[in-house]
């Protein structure tokens, strides 16, 4: 059976054996995403996830701390 990638609409033929074949074969409409896709998606799902942990887990920088070093010159 052939079927569409909802995505970037590549047509794939798939076996009865695939997963998405009884959804398909059931509901025309159903969104199938290829296997490229489908690891593009995740890929970028990962990414997005990454920047927003890293945005929310860094803590406030806190300033500097100027070290004074106390030297007592003996004059
Ligand atoms: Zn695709």
């Amino acid at each position: 059976m052939d079927i569409r990638c909802n995505i970037c609409g590549s047509v794939k033929d798939i076996a009865p054996t695939h997963k998405d074949y009884q959804s398909v074969n059931k509901n025309p409409n159903f969104p199938y995403i290829c296997e490229y896709c489908g690891r593009k998606i995740q890929f970028e799902l990962q990414k997005a996830n990454d920047i927003y942990k890293s945005s929310t887990q860094n803590p406030p920088q806190a300033h500097h701390v100027r070290s004074g070093t106390a030297e007592g010159s003996e004059g």
